[in-house]
């Protein structure tokens, strides 16, 4: 009895396995097609000034519609394109992409926006990136101030004294840097500090709960006190209510962004045709 049990898990295992290995195999495989193609694409949210109220940058978001499987989540396939060049790949064309969009909507339009950017850990290590910056700021003519990359703490911690000179290459490029999904890793201020960066976003797990919950409303409080002491710009991520807008506002965060405020979109729909 135990064995026949034993078996049949054993031979169920390896069904899934070999099937979830397999999808994985093809959707590599879409990836690397979709790089070629028209699927991938940017969107853009906006991220707000408290003081203002005025959009004062968007961020880029990177989107795959698979031609049968429709929109993928990003969750789920930029951790397969980081296991392989791909992210490389990718991740350059989207620089292209967003900094060429920027410039012609500031020029054409007179918006002074700044473009946000995701850098994964990978990127970090190609040793491509920082040229590829540079060319993506010389043929667009966006400039370098307008432009603020965003590497997630995680990435940062993972080598730190890799990742504090790579940040200090794009940084005498004159871009602005900015510490993305804060309070998710284990960085300390003298860390924080060290690395020279620009803003520092909190991460949405924060702010989810601020306008119900005093801790949590004391956690963001403590993370806007600890940035402003080594003059960074705060970020909230996530801002899905009107009442976390204002308490946000309160508590002296600088900028703001989330569906309340605008979701991830084309550019055409955030900017006009
Ligand atoms: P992220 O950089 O922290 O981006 C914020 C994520 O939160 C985005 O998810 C955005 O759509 C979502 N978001 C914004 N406002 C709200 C809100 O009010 N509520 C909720 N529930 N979510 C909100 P998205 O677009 O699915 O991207 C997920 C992650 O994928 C990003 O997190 C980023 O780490 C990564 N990513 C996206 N585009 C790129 C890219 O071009 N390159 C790299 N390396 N990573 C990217
Ligand atoms: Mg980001
Ligand atoms: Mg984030
Ligand atoms: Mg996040």
């Amino acid at each position: 009895q135990a064995k026949t049990l034993g078996r049949g898990r054993h031979h169920f295992f390896d069904v899934g396995l070999r099937e979830r290995m397999q999808r994985r195999l093809r959707m590599e495989q879409d990836l690397r097609d979709a790089v070629s193609s028209d699927q991938l694409w940017p969107a853009y949210q906006p991220v707000v000034d408290l003081r203002t109220g005025e959009m004062v940058a968007v961020e880029a978001l990177l989107r795959w519609t698979h031609p049968r499987h429709g929109a993928i989540s990003p969750a789920e396939f930029i951790p397969l394109a980081e296991e392989s060049d791909l992210i490389n790949v990718i991740g350059k064309e989207m620089l292209r992409a967003t900094t060429r969009e920027l410039a012609s909507r500031r020029s054409g339009q007179g918006l002074d926006l700044t473009l946000k950017v995701n850098l994964s850990a990978r990127q970090l290590d190609d040793p491509h990136l920082v040229p590829a910056v540079e060319d993506a700021l010389a043929n667009t003519g966006l400039p370098a101030a307008a432009l603020c990359l965003e590497v997630t703490e995680s990435a940062l911690m993972r080598d730190q004294a890799a990742a504090a000179e790579v940040l200090a290459s794009l940084r005498s490029l004159g871009v602005l840097l900015a510490i993305d999904d804060f309070g998710t890793g284990y960085s300390s201020l003298a860390q924080l500090r060290s690395l020279t960066l620009d803003t520092l976003k909190i991460d949405r797990s924060f702010i989810t709960g601020i306008a119900e919950s005093r801790d949590a409303a004391a956690i963001v409080t403590s993370i806007i006190a600890m940035a402003h002491a080594v003059d960074l710009t705060v970020i909230a991520e996530g801002v899905e209510s009107a009442e976390q807008l204002e308490l946000l506002r309160t508590l002296g965060c600088d900028q703001a962004q989330g569906y309340h405020l605008g979701r991830p979109v084309p550019a055409a729909e955030l900017f006009g045709q």
